[in-house]
C-alpha cells in the first residue's frame, strides 16, 4: 500500500480485496501518515526557530541568538541569508524537502554569521562544529549544479530590504 502526491491530489494505492469500509479506514490512516511525513519535511517558521536555537546551543555554545528565523521564497541564488544588525535569518523555501541535516547546516551557517560576519578561517572553524558541514556543502553544490543555478552564491540578495549590492555583509551560504 502506498500514497503519493500528484499535484493537488493524493493518489492512494490499496489492494482490491479490501472492503469499502476497510478501504476508507486505510485511506484515512495513509493520509494522516502522509501529512505527518510532510510536516516533518516542511517545518514551519516556528519549527525553524526552535531548531535554530537548539543548533545554536549544541554547536555554538548558545551564543547565536536569532531574533527571527523564517522561510522566504524570493532567494533564488542563495540557500540562506541573515542580517546580523537585527538578528534575522531567512532560509530559501527551495530547501524544503531536503534532508533535515542539510537544512540544519544552512541554519548553523547563518547562525555562525550572527557571530562572525566574513567567510574567514575562524568562520569555517565555527561552522565545522557541525559534523555534517562538509557533507551538506557537497550536497548543496550538487543540487545547484544539477539545477544549473548560478554558483556565484556570493552576490548579495538584492531583494532584501536594506541590503544592496556592494554591502559588505556576507549572508549567503556559499557552495
Ligand atoms: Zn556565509
Amino acid at each position: 500500500m502506498s500514497a503519493y502526491r500528484d499535484g493537488d491530489k493524493v493518489v492512494v494505492m490499496v489492494p482490491s480485496r479490501l472492503s469499502k469500509a476497510e478501504e476508507e479506514q486505510w485511506i484515512a490512516t495513509i493520509l494522516e501518515r502522509l501529512e505527518e511525513r510532510e510536516r516533518r519535511r516542511r517545518p514551519s517558521d516556528a519549527d525553524l526557530e526552535v531548531r535554530a536555537r537548539e543548533l545554536s546551543r549544541r554547536y555554538l555554545d548558545g551564543r547565536a541568538d536569532p531574533a527571527s528565523v523564517r522561510w522566504v521564497a524570493n532567494q533564488r541564488t542563495r540557500w540562506g541569508s541573515c542580517t546580523p544588525d537585527d538578528g534575522t535569518i531567512r532560509l530559501s523555501t527551495r530547501l524544503r524537502g531536503m534532508p533535515p541535516w542539510v537544512v540544519d547546516y544552512v541554519l548553523v551557517h547563518e547562525l555562525a554569521h550572527l557571530l562572525i560576519p566574513g567567510h574567514g578561517a575562524d568562520f569555517w572553524e565555527l561552522v565545522g562544529n557541525y559534523p555534517k558541514a562538509d557533507r551538506a556543502r557537497g550536497y548543496l553544490e550538487g543540487v545547484a549544479a544539477a539545477a544549473h543555478l548560478p554558483l556565484d552564491a556570493d552576490a548579495p540578495d538584492t531583494a532584501d530590504a536594506g541590503l544592496r549590492h556592494g554591502d559588505d555583509l556576507p549572508h549567503e551560504v556559499a557552495g
